[in-house]
């Protein structure tokens, strides 16, 4: 007796938007069902590893297509896993685990549907998109385990489906689909032949191709339609690029070519074929399957783990790709893997191997490593700052724009050759983006001496200069120290004409300065090192320094503003003016407001300022006095 069940409510939501958004691309539903019977076959490959009570231990792990032209039908079937009645309820009738879940997200949220109708057809959609051409499938199952009883699940695609037992005595699946009207040029032995080659290539397991109805089996029905050849076990000069291309899209489902492909063979110390992709951003596009980070496991082409993470260390998770060692024992199960002393050796072998191929094109191709460190700058300084075994490989990697590189990018090696003369430390200004810190009040020395300054901008600087402290005996330096102390570093640049103010005038301006400002300030003292600008905030030695303030900002912590030292520049025209001002006893509201705005000026300067907007009011009051006419 058949038995009818609902469909979980977006289901229904997920056919309607697919048959309506995919249509060009309803060719999909092939390589969705295929890699479902793929998944399949592996798990029962797996399964029988550790398993003596297998159904059909001697099955072929082979997927067969039937195509009955006639009739206008399809049928895919495979000897995998297989599914026991719960596990159908729970795998076709609810779309909590599948790909379908992220695509009712992302399509239910844009406004536009049609836009997203071009890309969805890349993604993994799972096993509904079978209704884009069905008007009613079944599916008829029988679980691995011996005992299981088999079932029939079948469905229009509309509000649900029916349940009953099935007669199925073997193990695994079999789809059987009764194509639409519209969709009945898929009834063709050819147009499935080339929609395998097109989708399934690198499927590892052969799939057949059948005509039913037709007279002697033809010669191609006999010889599986897909190359199902690891591709990675293939010497690396074979492989062309156009095959990279097919099975890192198969794989990631992102087409945009990867940015490096690593290739290698090993047989000693450890035997091991790893293939590896960089893809050309770290972003996984939201409906891309592998949302999740890791790389495929084989153990002599069994695939053991799908998306491995203990392979690389976590700054190179954003590595794709697969790694298959004839060592592994085949015993290993998914929890012991991480246990197994011999992963730690591959893991170490893969790591070097992706850093020195990260050198090469360093070395090589700057250009493109460029590129790659645009998009991946901040994992290889988290890998300096939590790998030490390779940081020896992994500093000449590091890269910075600076005050000098006209934002090109330098290695710390360059920075060392270029140091000015008497200079031991490397300095850097923290700041928000590379224009902020080009325009840093604290640069004016630097320029004027000649001096070198990185810039940092990224959160993970927080971590790295700590992290690094040194290079080659150079420490690294803020820009706004207490102690900064350039006077022997450099050429200094010739005095300007401006005279300083005499030492009375500007002691009474930094006592009405420091009255003026209260303990927002630490103090107020004339700098030695501003030529172009009025003032700048210098952090006391004892306070939390702008890496760790930048940190608790990100963290969303609650921190106050740090107090600073302000620092005046006693030969700029501002500040001879609000002494000359204050020193003709003009102590009022223009010279209060110039005040305030002096030490908040400094502060937005550093990107620090913790609430821009109450400058509003005092800044249109002195461009109001300023632009008086007096009559
Ligand atoms: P996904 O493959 O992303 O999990 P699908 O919608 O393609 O999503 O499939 C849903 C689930 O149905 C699978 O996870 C699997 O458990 C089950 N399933 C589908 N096809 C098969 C098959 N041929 N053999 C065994 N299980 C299957
Ligand atoms: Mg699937």
């Amino acid at each position: 007796m058949a038995e009818n069940y609902a469909f979980q409510a977006e289901i229904s939501q997920v056919l309607n938007i697919l048959i309506h958004s995919l249509y060009k691309d309803r060719e999909i539903f092939l390589r969705e069902l295929i890699s479902n019977a793929s998944d399949a076959l592996n798990r029962v490959r797996f399964e029988m590893l550790t398993n003596e009570d297998v159904l059909d231990k001697e099955a072929e792990l082979e997927i067969h297509i039937s195509v009955d032209e006639e009739n206008k039908t399809i049928r895919i079937s495979d000897t995998g896993i297989g599914m026991a009645a719960e596990e159908i309820v729970d795998g076709l009738g609810t779309i909590a685990r599948s790909g379908a879940r992220m695509f009712l997200d992302q399509v239910t949220q844009a406004d536009d549907p049609s836009i997203s109708a071009d890309i969805i057809g890349q993604f993994g959609v799972g096993f509904y998109s079978v209704f884009m051409v069905a008007e009613r499938v079944e599916v008829a199952s029988r679980s691995y385990y011996p005992g299981a009883e088999a079932v029939l699940w079948s469905s229009t695609g509309d509000a649900g489906y029916q349940m009953e037992v099935s007669d199925k005595s073997n193990r695994g699946t079999d789809i059987f689909i009764h194509l639409r009207e519209d969709a009945h040029e898929f009834a063709s032995v050819w147009r499935i032949q080339q929609i395998v080659k097109k989708h399934s290539d690198f499927v590892t397991f052969p799939i057949y191709v059948h005509k039913i109805g037709g007279e002697e089996e033809a010669e191609s029905e006999a010889q599986p339609v897909n190359q199902q050849t690891a591709l990675w076990r293939r010497s690396p000069s074979e492989v062309e690029q156009a095959d990279h291309d097919k099975f890192y899209s198969s794989l990631t489902l992102d087409f945009k070519s990867p940015l490096r492909i690593i290739h290698t063979h090993a047989d000693a110390p450890l035997q091991l074929y790893a293939l590896l992709y960089i893809p050309h951003s770290p972003e996984r596009g939201p409906l891309t399957p592998r949302q999740e980070p890791g790389i495929k496991l084989y153990a002599r082409k069994i695939l053991i783990d799908e998306y491995n993470t203990d392979l690389l260390p976590e700054y190179l998770w954003f590595m794709q790709g697969v790694v298959d060692s004839e060592d592994l024992p085949l015993n290993v199960s998914r929890e012991t893997i991480q246990s197994n002393p011999l992963i730690a050796r591959l893991k170490s072998v893969v790591t070097r191997r992706v850093l020195s191929e990260l050198q090469k094109v360093a070395d090589e191709d700057p250009e493109l490593y460029a590129q790659i460190w645009e998009a991946y700058s901040g994992y290889l300084k988290h890998g300096v700052v939590s790998d030490y075994a390779n940081r020896e490989q992994l500093l000449p990697l590091l890269r910075f724009v600076s005050s000098k590189s006209n934002g090109a990018l330098v290695t710390l090696d360059q920075v060392v050759e270029n140091l000015a003369e008497g200079q031991e430390a490397i300095y850097y200004v923290v700041a928000d983006d590379l224009v902020s810190a080009g325009q840093s009040v604290h640069l004016d020395a630097f320029r004027s001496r000649g001096i070198e300054v990185l810039y940092l901008t990224e959160t993970i600087d927080g971590l790295l200069i700590p992290s690094l402290g040194q290079y080659e005996g150079h420490v690294f330096v803020a820009v706004d120290v207490e102690e900064l102390d350039l006077d022997n570093v450099g050429q200094p640049a010739a005095e300007t004409e401006e005279e300083p103010i005499d030492d009375a005038t500007l002691g009474d301006l930094i006592m009405y300065i420091t009255t003026e400002l209260g303990d927002q300030v630490k103090s107020v003292r004339a700098s030695k090192v501003l030529s172009s600008n009025p003032a700048r905030l210098v952090t006391p030695a004892d306070a939390m320094n702008r890496h760790q303030e930048r940190l608790y900002r990100m963290l969303d912590k609650e921190i106050e503003t740090q107090t600073r030292i302000l620092e005046i520049n006693s030969r700029h025209p501002l500040i001879r003016n609000l002494a000359a001002r204050l020193a003709a006893g003009w102590q009022d509201d223009l010279l209060q407001r110039s005040v305030r705005l002096l030490y908040q000026g400094a502060m937005l300067a550093d990107g620090v300022h913790p609430r821009p907007a109450t400058m509003v009011e005092d800044v249109f009051s002195l461009m109001e006095a300023a632009t008086h006419l007096d009559e």
